[in-house]
């Protein structure tokens, strides 16, 4: 059995990235960027207020306090979006919005709060007194202060979310470079499988992997291509994969890889000389087939459900966002309480268990989502992540487990 990081470091080693393409930012949520993004201009685009209050000399409030306050007389307003037109003499001051530049002659604002001025000034007001003393740079936001003309505003392999396309458009940018998203041809295998929504024969099961592989793709930015299921006949399954390479970045097939007699993927990948079969040191998800067909990665995945799920998040999953260009391609972890005990029998492997995490008092506190079977969907579907349990007897109640996370970032 191969420990399944050596596998998957070899999986990513054989992937290659995918090229790019120009999208609109207004499109580009949830893709990746394949160049830089270089600020053409400063943002803020000039020194501005962060507070409503009075611009001006700090030098002129010392001393200020609520019982001994300032008087400086009130030169003008500035609201945003209007250009400054008078200078802050000293012993002045200029009513100030947020937003609105600082006028020449200003080096800080003082909030409205503490000046005894109303929150909205009577009309013709011509003196305000400023009770606590300001110091330069008070309540600015300088010019650049965000980003500065020439700054690498997104590095290549950003995963572009919504705040990233807030900086984009506070830098006019209106077009990407991302990479494409890879396209993967997603196929079941098994005479058992049955996927019309009829009543089912005798031994007939429906076919619950390639729709939870399919969304599977979707999550990790690619775009699935639904192939259906196919028959364990060795000259169909071998067959279909060779279009699917022809048509697609990747190939996804659940079921056929183990030992038994009908396990026809890993024997037509075989028959192809393209296999690295695996048997992996991990519980569920023990055999993986993965090969590449010319350039296109094949990932044979084991047929039961939790299995197949667990090994497209420990192999496929990273090595579609590798393709995709992502910069982080692997779950953030969490450590958790165990809210129960969680046992298991040393057997060379690590397990990994589903578990749903609740907020306890001192973090998260992970408890079973369910059956452990490798055919128990539901508590797949139930689990916020993946314990892991490595060889041996176990953890206790009250002990720390390393969970992998399900959901959130493609970090
Ligand atoms: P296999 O890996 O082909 O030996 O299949 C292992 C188990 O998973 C068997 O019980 C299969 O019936 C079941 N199985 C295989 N493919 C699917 C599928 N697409 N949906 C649900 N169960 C499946
Ligand atoms: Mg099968």
């Amino acid at each position: 059995m191969e420990p399944h990081d050596a596998v998957r470091a070899e999986i990513l080693r054989a992937v290659g990235v995918l090229g790019s393409e120009r999208v609109r930012a207004a499109d580009a949520r949830g893709r990746v960027t394949a160049a830089s993004v270089v600020a053409g201009e400063d943002v803020p685009p000039f020194a501005n207020s962060a507070m409503d209050g009075y611009a001006l000399r700090a030098a002129d409030t010392v001393g200020a306090r609520p019982d001994s306050p300032v008087r400086l007389a009130v030169s003008g307003e500035l609201a945003a979006g209007q250009a400054p037109t008078v200078a802050v003499a000293a012993g002045h001051a200029i009513r100030i919005m947020t937003g609105a530049p600082i006028p020449e002659g200003a080096d800080a604002v003082v909030m409205v709060e503490h000046t005894d001025s109303p929150r909205r000034p009577v009309e013709g007001a011509t003196e305000v007194a400023v009770h606590r003393p300001a110091r330069v740079g008070d309540h600015i936001r300088p010019a650049a202060g965000d980003l500065a003309r020439g700054d690498e505003a997104l590095v290549p392999g950003t995963w572009l979310r919504p705040a990233h396309l807030g900086v984009l458009a506070s830098l006019a940018v209106t077009e990407v470079e991302v990479h494409r998203r890879p396209r993967v041809a997603v196929m079941s295998t098994g005479d058992e499988l049955r996927d019309d929504h009829g009543p089912l024969a005798p031994g007939q099961i429906r076919d619950s992997n390639r729709p939870m592989l399919c969304a599977l793709v979707a999550e990790a930015g690619g775009v699935p291509e639904d192939l259906g299921h196919a028959p364990d006949d060795e000259a169909e399954v071998a067959a279909r994969l060779e279009r699917a390479a022809s048509d697609c970045d990747a190939v996804i097939t659940s079921g056929g890889v183990s030992v038994g007699d009908y396990d026809v993927v890993k024997a037509v990948l075989d028959r192809m000389g393209v296999l690295r079969w695996w048997q992996i040191a991990i519980k569920p998800a023990k055999p993986l087939a993965f090969g590449m067909l010319g350039a296109v990665p094949v990932f044979g995945l084991p047929g039961n459900p939790v299995s197949s799920h667990v090994s497209f998040e420990l192999f496929a999953r990273p090595a579609l966002l590798h393709m995709g260009g992502h910069r982080r391609i692997l779950r953030l972890s969490v450590e958790a309480v165990a809210g129960e005990a969680f046992r298991r029998r040393p057997d060379g492997r690590i397990h990994f268990v589903r578990v749903a995490l609740d907020q306890g008092p001192g973090g998260a506190v992970a408890r079973s989502a369910g059956g452990q079977g490798s055919n128990v969907l539901s508590a797949m579907a139930g689990a916020d992540g993946l314990a892991v349990l490595p060889d041996g007897p176990g953890v206790d109640e009250g002990g720390r487990l390393v969970v992998l996370l399900l959901d959130g970032p493609p970090a």
